[in-house]
């Protein structure tokens, strides 16, 4: 049996998270440790664990994920933003169910470390 994550956790509300969305397949809301003024996370409601476990079938749900932290990012006023994906430990993964960060607010170097 695989270990309920963090992420499913909060898909479940047991534990609280700074909501910023919610629909049928997805949630967004604040990270915890923010890298910057403004750095939300957009995740499936489905525990898929990574990029690497998607399929075929999943293809309308990435897009969905991508448009609603667009539409997220863009009721802020924001023009300037990153998205980032980490998949697998060496990328920097650290919760393993996928999920999209939206980072903006301040200058951003590249590339990433
Ligand atoms: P990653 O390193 O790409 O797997 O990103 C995981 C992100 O989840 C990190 O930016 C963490 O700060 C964030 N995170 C971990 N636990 C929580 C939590 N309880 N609420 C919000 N964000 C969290």
């Amino acid at each position: 049996m695989t270990e309920t994550t963090i992420f499913q956790k909060i898909i479940n509300g047991d534990i609280p998270c700074k909501k910023l969305h919610e629909d049928e397949f997805c949630i967004a809301f604040n990270d915890i440790d923010a890298q910057a003024p403004v750095h939300f996370l957009v995740i499936p409601k489905e525990p898929i664990q990574s990029l690497l476990e998607c399929v075929e079938k999943d293809k309308n749900l990435l897009g969905h994920l991508l448009f609603i932290g667009s539409k997220i990012a863009k009721s802020k006023n924001l023009n300037n933003w990153r998205t980032v994906i980490n998949t697998g430990k060496e990328s920097g993964q650290t919760v393993f169910h996928l999920h999209i960060h939206f980072i903006s607010g301040r200058k951003m170097n590249w590339p990433p470390g």
